[in-house]
C-alpha cells in the first residue's frame, strides 16, 4: 500500500470552498488505496495578519508568545479540512504539532526540527484514518511551548513528516504546476521540469526560485524524500504532471544547465585602496559577521602597486545601509580611501549537475552577455552553478539571453 504525505499551501486553503477542493484531492488518493497524511498551511494572508497583530501588541515581544499566536493559523485549516473530509464520509482527524509530537529546538520563530514521532499517525493509518497535520509548528520538549519553523515552514513540516512516516512520496501542492527552468513571468518560454535533483533544487531555492522553503529541500536531500511539486488547482479527478525532486541517480538525462535563477535582493559594496597585507579581510568581514550580515560574493583585486587593493562584496539588499554604516564607522581601523556601493544589482545564476563533467559552460555565458553589452561586476562559481552580478536594469535581458543560450526555451 502506498503511503503519501500531501501538503497544501496557503492559496490552496484560502477559503472553505478551496479546502473542499483539497479534500477532493485527498479523496482521490485514499480511494486509490493510499495511506495519507495531509499537511496544511494557514489560509493565505493569515500568518501576515497574525504577525502584524504581534507587532501592534508591543514593539518588542516574547518570541515564544509570537509563536503561540502565529501557529494558530494552521490549527484552523487543519480542523476545517478534517471537518470537510468527515463530511465527505472519510475517516480523518487533525493533529497539532505538539500532539504528534514534532519536536524542535527552542529557537522561537525559526526553530529547527529535532525529531518527528510517526507512531501515533501510523497507528491511525491502521484504523483507516487520514491524518490532517498543522504545518509550520512544533513543540520544544523541555518547556512544552509551541514553536514555529520560520516563514514558509510548512514545506519543511511536510518533508520531515514524510521522512518519519517512511512515505513513498511527499506531494507539495501549490499554486504553480511545478518547478520551471526560470521564472515564467520573466521568460514566457520557460518550461516545467519533469525532474530536478535535490542539489539543483537546493541551489535554485537558495538563489531566488521561490517554490519551496530552502530548509525543506535540505531535509528532503538528507532523508532522500521524493518530493513532487504540483498544482492544487488541477481538476482533482484528472491532475496534471508536476516536477519530481529526486536523487541524481534517478535522472537519466543530466542537463548541463537545468535552470536560471535570479535574486534582486542583493547589494554591492566596494572598498577602494585597502592595505594589501594580512588581516585586512578579517578586519572587514569579522565585524560584518558579528553584526549578522551575510556576505555572499567576495572579490579582491590583485594590486598593481603591491601596497593597496580593492575589495568588492555583496550583502542582502535589506542590509545595505547597515553594512555601509558599519564600514564607515570602522574606516580608521580598516583603512581605505573610498567606500562605494549600490543596491541596484541582481545576481543571476545558472545551475546544472551536468556542469561537473563539462567545461567552458560559464565562459559561454560571459560571451553572450558581453555581446548584449551587459557588464559583469562579479562572478562566483561552484561545482554545479555559477553566479554573476550585473546591473539590475539588465535582469530580463540577461535571464532571457542565458535561457536561450543553454537551450532551455520551450520549442515554439
Ligand atoms: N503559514 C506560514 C507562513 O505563511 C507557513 C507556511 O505557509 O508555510 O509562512
Ligand atoms: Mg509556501
Amino acid at each position: 500500500m502506498a503511503r503519501l504525505v500531501m501538503k497544501f499551501g496557503g492559496t490552496s486553503v484560502a477559503n472553505v470552498e478551496r479546502i473542499r477542493n483539497v479534500a477532493r484531492h485527498v479523496k482521490r488518493e485514499v480511494d486509490a488505496g493510499a495511506e495519507v497524511a495531509v499537511v496544511v498551511s494557514a489560509m493565505s494572508g493569515k500568518t501576515n495578519e497574525l504577525v502584524a497583530w504581534c507587532r501592534e501588541a508591543a514593539p518588542v515581544y516574547d518570541p515564544a508568545e509570537y509563536d503561540a499566536v502565529v501557529a494558530s493559523g494552521e490549527l484552523v485549516t487543519a480542523g476545517l479540512l478534517a471537518i470537510v473530509l468527515k463530511d465527505m464520509g472519510l475517516n480523518a482527524r487533525s493533529w497539532q504539532g505538539w500532539q504528534i509530537p514534532l519536536a524542535t529546538d527552542a529557537a522561537h520563530g525559526a526553530a529547527r526540527i529535532e525529531s518527528v514521532d510517526g507512531a501515533r499517525i501510523i497507528a491511525g493509518f491502521a484504523k483507516g484514518e487520514i491524518a490532517v497535520v498543522a504545518g509550520f509548528q512544533g513543540v520544544h520538549a523541555e518547556t512544552g511551548q509551541v514553536t514555529t519553523l520560520g516563514r514558509g515552514g510548512s514545506d519543511t513540516s511536510a518533508v520531515a513528516l514524510a521522512a518519519a512516516l517512511h512515505a513513498d512520496r511527499c506531494d507539495i501542492y501549490t499554486d504553480v504546476d511545478g518547478v520551471y527552468t526560470t521564472d515564467p513571468r520573466v521568460v514566457p518560454r520557460a518550461q516545467r521540469l519533469d525532474r530536478v535533483s535535490f542539489e539543483e533544487m537546493l541551489e535554485m531555492a537558495s538563489l531566488g526560485a521561490k517554490v519551496l522553503q530552502v530548509r525543506s529541500v535540505e531535509v528532503a536531500m538528507v532523508h532522500n524524500v521524493r518530493t513532487y511539486v504540483r498544482s492544487s488547482f488541477d481538476d482533482p479527478a484528472d491532475p496534471r504532471l508536476g516536477t519530481l525532486i529526486c536523487d541524481e541517480e534517478d535522472i537519466v538525462e543530466k542537463q548541463v544547465v537545468t535552470g536560471i535563477a535570479f535574486s534582486r535582493d542583493e547589494a554591492q559594496l566596494t572598498l577602494r585602496k585597502v592595505a594589501d597585507k594580512p588581516g585586512v579581510a578579517a578586519a572587514i568581514f569579522g565585524p560584518l559577521a558579528e553584526a549578522n550580515i551575510n556576505v555572499d560574493m567576495i572579490i579582491q583585486v590583485v594590486s598593481d602597486d603591491a601596497a593597496t587593493t580593492d575589495i568588492t562584496f555583496t550583502v542582502p539588499g535589506a542590509e545595505f545601509d547597515r553594512a555601509k554604516a558599519l564600514l564607515e564607522s570602522r574606516r580608521d581601523k580598516i583603512g581605505y580611501t573610498a567606500l562605494q556601493g549600490t543596491p541596484d544589482v541582481v545576481k543571476i545564476s545558472a545551475i546544472g549537475i551536468g556542469m561537473r563533467s563539462h567545461s567552458g559552460v560559464a565562459a559561454r555565458a560571459f560571451k553572450a552577455l558581453a555581446e548584449k553589452g551587459i557588464n559583469i561586476r562579479a562572478i562566483t562559481t561552484s561545482e554545479i552553478k555559477f553566479s554573476m552580478l550585473i546591473d539590475e536594469a539588465y535582469t530580463e535581458l540577461a535571464v532571457r539571453t542565458l535561457h536561450t543560450l543553454y537551450g532551455l526555451d520551450v520549442k515554439a
